[in-house]
């Protein structure tokens, strides 16, 4: 069967920065990594330094190869599109953290481990939350959790849905000027406690100090979101990194959300400035993110809400050990004006966790095998023989400009090469006959 080689590159393996060499892959599975010019490993783990007859061969000279991007934080609502945009960003794996009905979510995701033109899928499936809290009290259908002694009935009925994890709601609607019962500590212990039996990992949403206070104190094993009031204190982190807690900040929803200075400056509102993003997305999906409000962690910034903070509580999480792990909260579909986008606004998130002070190599950890290791999926996020040939190729080295990530020259999904140039083509005709909506930035010709 034939291979690929992609020769003299630059090799983030996931942690680091490892040659240049050369990295090999047949059947969707990397095959052989050559580190330096004499030391090679193989999936047989035999030292070889030979290429394979009948192999394509791709120069990779100042070219930098990445494991495929992982997003641990998004909203796919059952739309193939989002899936779709999102691999041509080079998001390879889509961490879904609510979707429903759990049939659609289902057949996503069975559809998503076959087709080699959307982002691989994990979900949620349904989320936890409180009779009449949020977001349930907008959603009838959505079953909630009266109490302890549901937790471990809801997790089975997920586990049973096919859910790969469980997102647990712990809000009051605060952020979005309402008061709504939230989740209580006993009831959010008895979820975690239930997963853990079952073998599944729990993510926490948590909108305020004392919603991560509840869900650290619960023994959640993932928190997604970060304050806005107030950076997380010293204690919280060490005890975070005590017991092995992982975080999700998703800065830039909570940037877009509270705003420092200019909204226009947000990271990731800025990505149409960006010609290496804003050339592959149509001109709808442009003017969401320049203008889009819908679908963020909070409606009108609240007095004392600050982004610093969030940057603040990353940079203490990060300095104690906690990993950090990159997910954008994108939750844009056709008709839902969220300025958070699938795959593009990946970018702005890593800019983002820089900004916060982790280096360019331990944000990309964050959007590669720090995800992979903290949700189970052995298979990916690392450039190592027997790995998923999930791969991307980029201009530059984003070890040293975070934003290199964005001058992408080839994908490949499961070793099969994504073509960027027919979702461009699709993107240009969407462009020109898709509906009106507000103009958008022109483009950096
Ligand atoms: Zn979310």
């Amino acid at each position: 069967m034939s291979s690929v080689i992609i020769e003299r590159v630059r090799i983030f393996d996931g942690e680091s920065l490892v040659g240049p060499g050369s990295v090999e892959f047949a059947d969707g599975v990397i095959t052989r990594v050559v580190r330096a010019p004499s030391a090679s490993v193989s999936a047989s783990g035999r030292a070889s330094a030979s290429a394979s007859a009948s192999a394509e061969v791709i120069d990779g000279a100042g070219l930098t190869l990445l494991p495929g991007l992982i997003d641990a934080h998004t909203h796919v609502f059952d739309a193939e599109s989002n899936l779709r945009q999102a691999l041509a960003f080079g998001v390879t794996t889509e961490l879904d953290m609510f979707m429903g009905p759990p049939e659609a979510t289902r057949a996503l995701c069975a559809l998503a481990r076959e087709r080699a033109d959307l982002a691989d899928l994990r979900s949620a499936g349904l989320l936890a939350s409180a009779p009449g809290g949020h977001p349930g009290v907008t959603m009838p259908l959505l079953p909630t959790v009266a109490g302890p002694g549901q937790a471990d009935a809801f997790v089975a009925a997920r586990q049973a849905e096919g859910a790969h994890f469980i997102k647990i709601m712990v809000d009051d609607g605060a952020n979005h000027r309402r008061s709504l019962p939230a989740l209580d500590r006993a009831t959010v212990t008895a979820l975690a406690d239930a997963a853990r039996r079952r073998g599944l990992l729990t993510v926490a949403h948590v909108s305020a100090v004392w919603s991560a206070r509840l869900a650290l104190d619960s023994g959640v094993d993932l928190l997604t979101h970060l304050p806005l009031e107030a950076a997380l204190d010293e204690d919280f982190v060490r005890r975070a990194a005590l017991q092995r807690r992982v975080v999700i900040p998703t800065l830039a929803i909570l940037e877009v959300s509270a705003p420092e200075n200019d909204p226009a400056d947000c990271a990731a509102r800025s990505l149409v400035h960006d010609p290496r993003i804003a050339d592959h997305l149509p001109d709808p999906v442009l003017a969401v993110i320049a203008e889009g409000g819908e679908g963020l962690c909070v409606e009108h910034p609240l007095p004392g809400h600050r982004f610093h903070h969030a940057l603040s509580s990353v940079a203490r999480l990060h300095r104690a050990g906690v990993p950090v792990l990159a997910g954008t909260d994108a939750n844009h579909r056709p008709g839902r004006a969220c300025p958070i986008v699938h795959g593009a606004t990946l970018h702005a998130e890593l800019a983002l966790l820089v900004r916060a002070g982790l280096t360019p190599a331990q944000a990309l950890t964050a959007a590669t095998s720090a995800p992979a290791a903290h949700f189970g999926l052995s298979d990916r996020g690392v450039i190592a023989p027997g790995r998923r040939a999930d791969l991307v190729l980029v201009e530059g080295d984003p070890t040293q400009d975070i934003t290199a990530t964005r001058s992408i020259t080839a994908i490949w999904r499961g070793g099969v090469r994504v073509d960027r140039t027919a979702h461009h083509d699709r993107t240009a005709a969407h462009t020109t006959a898709g509906p009106g909506g507000t103009p958008t930035k022109r483009r950096t010709p």
